[in-house]
């Protein structure tokens, strides 16, 4: 039997995101429109709106969907913004992003998940304002800077330098920080020249690799 999926996101949204805090209507509604089915394997897609995270390719993992709304929601996004997404993975996450931003860049490290990212965002024709690129995001993509946000789906042992440099002014930027084991997900705010930092969460996410990485 085929899932009900549109109630099957309904019942997400309400029991793991409404319940749990989120507000922003329109993180809401990204969260409602964007067929999480779509970007997980074939074989676990009966898995895909329960409240946990879901294992990909490459021994990588989709956030679990409060995750990702919350992440999306320390951004305050409008609409209007260029937004970076370090961490491609399945796509799923830039989708959203694409839902709340004039323009999406998605870097991934690993050849094979970006091309999966793509296909994704292609067939789901959800791809339009998303471009998926190959790289090391723990370099930022300066090619597309400033960003007015960040999003960061892999666990740093500090904030890379590039991104900071990379991040507009007002700029919004949220990352998981810590060691391999568990980490706090900051924000970092820009604004009038100046930065400020708080936690908003516990979380263990997936490291990140490359120059800003885990070695
Ligand atoms: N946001 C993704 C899942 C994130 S899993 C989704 O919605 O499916 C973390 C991802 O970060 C993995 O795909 C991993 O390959 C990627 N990654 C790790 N280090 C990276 C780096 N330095 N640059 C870009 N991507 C990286």
């Amino acid at each position: 039997m085929i899932p009900d999926w549109p109630s099957e996101r309904r019942r997400m949204v309400d029991r793991q995101l409404r319940k749990r805090g989120i507000r922003d209507p329109r993180v809401l509604d990204a969260m409602l429109a964007i067929p999480r089915e779509e970007f997980v394997p074939h074989d676990c897609r009966v898995c895909s709106y329960q409240d946990e995270p879901l294992q990909i390719a490459y021994g990588q993992s989709i956030s679990q969907p409060y995750m990702i709304a919350l992440m999306a929601e320390l951004l305050e996004l409008t609409g209007t913004e260029t937004v970076l997404d370090v961490g491609g993975g399945s796509g799923y996450h830039a989708a959203v992003l694409g839902a709340l931003a004039a323009r999406v860049v998605c870097i991934e490290i690993i050849p094979a998940l970006a091309r999966q990212a793509e296909q994704n965002l292609l067939r789901t024709g959800l791809g339009g304002n998303v471009t998926v690129v190959r790289g090391d995001g723990s370099q930022g993509w300066p090619a597309a800077a400033p960003y007015a946000g960040i999003s960061v789906a892999a666990a740093a042992p500090d904030i890379p330098e590039p991104l900071l440099a990379q991040l507009g002014d007002p700029g919004r930027l949220v990352i998981p920080v810590g060691d391999r084991r568990g980490q706090e997900l900051r924000l970092i705010v820009k604004s009038d020249g100046g930065t400020h930092d708080r936690v908003a969460t516990f979380c263990r996410f997936v490291p990140l690799r490359g120059e800003g990485g885990f070695r």
